[in-house]
């Protein structure tokens, strides 16, 4: 399944199988855009229960690539609020933007591999050509068999999509419904670098995921449909994707999912409020039923009450409404084996 890798990435990527032979490890990855609300804290706590539980390591990565969109502060902010609420991670936390070379070397092996073609198609194009399915916009394929060159043209770049093949991409879900979406008919060819250089969260989220040995990515259900291209890339650097979670967003009174703009739902106002570390977890942890109402606990108290296990059934619980995300496509995946 994999292409043929220079050997500095066949290495990197042999250190990773070695490292999950020592075992597992998850991951929070937020975008420093601005202070986390409530709903990424909670998820953040979640991936952490679910590293810790497994007796593995936890990292903290910044997906810190789109700078017009990043607050300066925000890192800092987000570490602060993870530390005042106990989340601890190991190591130090990492950075996108440090890490570009990876992304790079991993572009030019794809380019090279046939994996990626050059498109020309503009936003505007696209807006009038791509039928919406479902939320996500297929590409209709408009320059997948045209050569059209990789130079600039007019002072524009192409930007790079990557070339999926009809066929399903699985992976292993366990928290929301199950990992499969047909590679033609439900993904399409995503871009994986933008003509302005930009370079898609696909790309760097499967290749970081890869490369720092992550066992079970947790996130939130909204990011479900985008695992199918990282299980594409991933796939094509020789490896399965990470097991994966995909949690219940945390929903406001209307029902709406809790927006990174509601900043008033950060930790900021409850701090002022007067509530403490204790409060905060155990409001978070009771919003999933994994405590009674009204508990007072810290996060490694909480980690002393659950156990894997019951945490999995738990949010599967949570997650049953998700199964509306699939609906329509009527794809029924085959069963993964489970070895
Ligand atoms: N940085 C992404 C976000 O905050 C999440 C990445 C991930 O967990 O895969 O939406």
């Amino acid at each position: 399944m994999g292409l043929p890798l220079p050997s500095r990435l066949e290495h990197l990527i042999e250190a990773a199988d070695r490292r999950r032979l020592q075992g597992p490890t998850g991951r929070f990855a937020p975008s420093p855009s601005g202070p986390l609300h409530l709903g990424n804290l909670r998820t953040a706590l979640l991936a952490w229960l679910q590293a810790r539980l497994s007796g593995g390591r936890f990292l903290l990565r910044h997906d810190d690539l789109d700078l017009p969109r990043q607050r300066p502060g925000a890192i800092e902010a987000i570490e602060a609020d993870l530390s005042w609420l106990g989340i601890t991670w190991d190591g130090q936390p990492l950075r996108q933007s440090e890490r570009t070379g990876f992304y790079a070397s991993v572009l030019s092996a794809f380019r090279r591999g046939g994996a990626l073609y050059p498109c020309r198609c503009s936003r505007r194009m696209l807006a009038d050509l791509s039928a919406p399915h479902g939320g996500w916009p297929l590409y209709p394929g408009t320059c997948r068999d045209q050569a059209v060159g990789w130079g600039p043209r007019q002072g524009r770049l192409p930007s790079w999509r990557l070339r999926l093949e009809p066929g399903l991409l699985r992976w292993r879900e366990e928290i929301g419904p199950e990992g499969c979406l047909e590679a033609a008919t439900q993904v399409g060819d995503v871009v994986l670098r933008r003509a302005d250089g930009f370079l898609a969260y696909h790309l760097t989220s499967a290749v970081d995921d890869l490369l720092l040995a992550v066992t079970t990515v947790v996130r939130g259900a909204d990011l479900w449909r985008s695992t199918a291209p990282q299980v594409a890339v991933s796939e094509r650097l020789g490896r399965p994707f990470a097991t994966s979670w995909h949690v219940p967003l945390w929903l406001d009174e209307r029902g709406q999912r809790l927006a990174k703009r509601q900043a008033a739902l950060g930790l900021e106002p409850l701090r002022q409020e007067g509530l403490d570390a204790a409060a905060v977890i155990g409001r978070m942890a009771a919003s999933l039923e994994l405590v009674p109402t009204g508990s007072r606990l810290s996060a490694a108290e909480l980690l002393q009450e659950m156990d894997l296990a019951s945490l999995q059934v738990q949010l599967r619980r949570g997650a049953e409404g998700l199964g509306t995300l699939k609906e329509g496509f009527g794809i029924k995946c085959p069963t993964l084996r489970s070895d």
